[in-house]
């Protein structure tokens, strides 16, 4: 009998790092407070998967499904199940045309499977029918917090945008407490140009499935964003369970992060580098899984770092067409001769987690990403803000403005993949900012919320007090 009471959820991440990785870190976790788990994906994302899964495949009750990709079916590449693995970022709209043709063969899992809950990505707001088919809540994970949920929402609801003259004026974000200002150059493409087409409807659906969902799931902790996550469920009227930090509740180290491709660098020889450094000496460069930044500004940056006087170690992934013999053409003569020791470059992929709790790492330089942005805050870190698409710029509100643990180096325009032309002066300067005199303030903010993150994943914690609640209202409505 308590074999049948046992609840059991099926979580369906959306096919990108940034989402499959704090998705499965949430599989753990609700699987160790003994719910079963099932993980939806795709043959070739299912491979990072079960290896970040490997270590507690015994202990923890989590198991994949694997759904056949309709890659064939719309014309994408066979390899590409992943946004990270497009050839380019105009295949978007196909990806997700072949995301819908998933429809029939979750829905089917779910009729022979019947668990209690599907939680699933924004990007899937066709689930929402799907589970009222089934009878079961579907919960949305959107890989973001609280402070940008409102802000999209508010954004897109009461489109402050159309009052200005300017692409480069700012506007006030109504509704939004702290009076965050943005300009129309800032914000998603689609908003801007204000043009509709399967894609901008597509969006439109993922919006408005928020609006009937049962709730959603965040990854993050109420003390990071107490006032947005009181908005977002007093002013905006719906249902959040803020869980995070997801990435603190998984004790291994081994991530969905070390992916197929493998990273460029030995794990082991990048943190041993790291240990011979002073605490707080290195400045850590990443702009996630998806930013891919052009010759010339990887040029920018290689120059800034270097004329910061910091060390450093700095992943860097390029842009499409850019083999590996253009090296010349975007670092600067002699630069990694002259670097040695001072610092590290990563061509691919980082273990970022460890590489920022180091001790020895004092900055970062982040795109804003919502995991990084966490992570980085997980690591009692200060920050300089390069946001270059999704909802990163608001991301970079709540760091630079609200929390007051960022240094932005002034992106104006949204841009994906390639961002906004930023000089190696201002490279230079934020560096300087956040690993000198005026970082010390901020080091000791960013400490202040890594140490409350610690305290609301421990026991009677707000996001464990959460995690209660929400396991208690699924069990409510599935018994
Ligand atoms: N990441 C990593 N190594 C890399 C680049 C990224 O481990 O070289 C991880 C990072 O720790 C984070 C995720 O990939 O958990 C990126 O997610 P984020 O939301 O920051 O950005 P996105 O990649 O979605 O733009």
């Amino acid at each position: 009998a308590t074999e049948g009471r046992q609840l059991h959820i099926f979580m369906f991440p959306f096919m990108a790092h940034g989402h499959m990785i704090p998705i499965v870190n949430m599989a753990k976790l609700f699987a160790s407070r003994g719910i079963k788990i099932t993980i939806v994906t795709t043959p070739l994302n299912s491979i990072s998967i079960s290896r970040s899964l490997h270590n507690d495949s015994n202990s923890l009750d989590i198991h994949l499904l694997i759904l056949k990709f309709p890659s064939a079916e719309v014309g994408l590449p066979p390899d590409c199940e992943n946004v990270d693995s497009l050839p380019t970022m105009d295949l978007l709209p196909i990806f997700y045309q072949a995301i819908n043709l998933l429809q029939p063969s979750l829905e089917e899992a779910l009729h022979q499977n019947r668990p209690h809950c599907l939680v699933a990505d924004m990007f899937f707001p066709w689930t929402n029918d799907v589970a009222d088919r089934i009878g079961i809540p579907r919960l949305i994970f959107h890989g973001t917090g609280s402070f940008s949920l409102c802000a999209s929402e508010f954004v897109r609801l009461h489109q402050p945008y159309k009052h200005v003259s300017s692409d480069t004026e700012h506007f006030l974000i109504p509704y939004l407490p702290g009076d965050i200002k943005l300009t129309k150059m800032q914000l998603p493409i689609i908003l801007r140009e204000n043009v509709e087409n399967e894609y901008s409807k597509f969006i439109t659906k993922v919006k408005e499935s928020e609006s009937y969902c049962y709730g959603v799931v965040v990854n993050s902790f109420y003390e990071l964003e107490a006032e947005y996550v009181d908005c977002y469920r007093n002013v905006l009227g719906r249902k959040a369970w803020p869980i995070g930090p997801l990435s603190l509740w998984n004790n291994e180290t081994e991530q969905i992060s070390q992916r197929g491709t493998g990273s460029t660098i030995d794990e082991h020889e990048c943190l041993k580098w790291l240990d011979l450094q002073k605490p707080n000496s290195v400045v850590y460069i990443c702009f996630g899984s998806l930013a891919k930044f052009n010759s010339a500004q990887l040029k920018e940056i290689a120059i800034g770092v270097e004329a910061s006087g910091k060390k450093f170690i700095w992943v860097v992934r390029k842009g499409k067409g850019e083999e590996e013999e253009d090296e010349q053409n975007w670092l600067p003569k002699g630069y990694e001769q002259r670097m040695e020791g001072r610092g590290l470059i990563i061509r691919g992929w980082a273990p970022q987690v460890l590489i920022l709790d180091h001790l020895a790492v004092g900055g970062f330089v982040t795109h804003c990403g919502w995991n990084s942005t966490l992570e980085g805050v997980v690591a009692g870190l200060p920050m300089v803000t390069w946001p270059v698409a999704a909802e990163q710029f608001y991301n970079e509100k709540l760091l630079t403005e609200v929390l007051k643990i960022g240094v932005g180096v002034g992106v104006q325009k949204w841009a994906p993949g390639v961002g906004d032309f930023i000089k190696s002066e201002v490279v230079e300067k934020a560096i300087k900012r956040i690993m000198e005199e005026e970082g010390e303030e901020m080091r000791n903010r960013a400490i202040e919320f890594a140490k409350k993150a610690e305290r609301a994943i421990e026991k009677d914690g707000s996001s464990y007090l959460n995690l209660d609640a929400l396991i208690e209202e699924l069990k409510s409505l599935a018994f």
